[in-house]
């Protein structure tokens, strides 16, 4: 399972960006599913 990094919902791996928020998804499945640790712009 994928969560966006932002914040935390699940997501595709299909998917570009997060449904939710709309944040942009790493391309890395590894950094998704690390759930967070990540900060992109600001
Ligand atoms: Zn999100």
């Amino acid at each position: 399972m994928m969560y966006c990094p932002r914040c935390g919902s699940k997501t595709k791996a299909e998917e570009s960006y997060c449904v939710i928020c709309g944040a942009q998804l790493p391309k890395d499945i590894d950094e998704r599913a690390q759930g967070q640790g990540l900060t992109v712009g600001g």
